[in-house]
């Protein structure tokens, strides 16, 4: 046993017991598409706010009656339709190079058949991929109606990992995905990842701010060596007028 990863481990359950009792476990679930949806969701989302993603998904569905349709579309069009994305110009012909792939690895458009794979499994069959990384396979299988147990971690997921010292402060988001994962119990459900996912986006959404995190409102703040610093900075800078004026 690695007694540091033990710590990590250790400092990873409670950093999740207190924020599930902040946010509310267990969360519901936002979405119940099948996979294959899921995974173009998960491809329109990426840099994306969720209202915009929403609706280039909503759009899509309104204008091809399936995804075979979206694959035989001039790309121009369905750049068109999701113009509201991020990069829209790379994500039409993106979505149409991966939905084919499935279909000519897989034999047919669906990927319903990932729920007979572990997990492993799945995500090393999607991830062989072209444009599909941690992220999207982890969507795939944790947020679709497949609710496997995979842990996705996004940006707001990442920082707060990262500020906490989960992570180191150069491990990328990709490289994220298997670390978070093993500091977690290798049995834990799919929705007991799904709400480490959701609790700790939240609260990077909610409290740890990109520019400015709300480290006195934090129940993580004795845990976290970020929040910690800052108060000494905080400290210090409050008690130096009072020391110049005493000089
Ligand atoms: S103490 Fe501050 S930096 Fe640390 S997790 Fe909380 S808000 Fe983020």
């Amino acid at each position: 046993m690695d007694p540091a990863a033990d710590d990590l481990s250790a400092k990873a359950l409670a950093i999740h017991r207190r924020l599930c009792a902040l946010y509310g476990c267990p969360i519901p679930y936002f979405h119940s598409l099948d996979p294959l949806s899921e995974l173009v969701s998960s491809l329109l989302s990426h840099r994306t706010r969720n209202a915009e993603s929403g609706r280039a998904f909503k759009a899509l569905r309104a204008r091809y009656p399936d995804w075979a349709a979206l694959i035989d579309a001039p790309t121009p069009e369905v750049e068109a339709t999701i113009a509201g994305v991020t990069w829209p110009e790379l994500k039409a012909p993106r979505l149409q190079a991966i939905l084919r792939a499935v279909r000519e690895r897989h034999g047919a458009l669906s990927l319903d058949f990932l729920g007979g794979l572990d997990v492993p499994a799945a995500r090393a069959w999607l991830e062989a991929i072209p444009g599909i990384g941690p992220k999207t396979s982890a969507a795939v299988l944790s947020f679709s109606t497949l609710r496997m147990p995979a842990l996705p971690v996004d940006s707001h997921h990442h920082r707060v990992a990262q500020r906490t010292g989960l992570i180191g402060p150069r491990v990328e988001v990709g490289p994220s995905h298997a670390i978070l994962r093993a500091q977690l119990p290798p049995g834990w459900s799919a929705q007991a990842l799904y709400d480490n996912h959701e609790v700790l986006m939240l609260h990077g959404q909610r409290c740890c701010f990109h520019r400015a995190p709300a480290c006195g409102r934090c129940p993580l703040l004795d845990l976290c060596p970020t929040g910690l610093a800052r108060r000494g900075r905080d400290a210090a800078a409050a008690a130096r007028p009072a020391a110049l004026t005493a000089s």
